[in-house]
């Protein structure tokens, strides 16, 4: 019997092999097992602490930033609660002061 590995999304044991993938019954997860790392490829944001951010965490500016295309200065200290972590160059999608921008994790720390 070869060993299959546990669901990497609910961590069941109850996966199966099917053709080339295997099976979770559990969550209906089903993946490649020659893209083994597609789970370590998720989006890793670190902020200035090397501390990784998650969807959902409060962050604080550790420095004055000044709005593209706009006077308004993000303060040093501000803080925004549930960030959003995308794709791209500027990281994190947030809202402070009811403003909605964009933010380079290395400007901020976790909360
Ligand atoms: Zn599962």
């Amino acid at each position: 019997m070869e060993s299959i590995p546990n669901c990497p999304k609910c961590h069941s044991e109850h996966t199966y092999h099917d053709g080339t993938f295997y099976v979770c019954p559990e969550c209906a997860y089903e993946w490649d097992p020659n893209q083994a790392t597609e789970a370590s490829d998720e989006l890793q944001v670190k902020d200035s602490n090397g501390n990784l951010l998650a969807d959902g965490d409060d962050i604080i500016l550790i420095k004055d930033l000044k709005l593209k295309g706009s006077s308004t200065v993000l303060k040093k200290g501000a803080k925004a609660k549930g960030i959003r972590l995308v794709e791209g160059d500027h990281e994190i999608d947030c809202k402070i002061d009811g403003m909605k921008i964009m933010l380079k994790a290395c400007f901020v720390k976790k909360a």
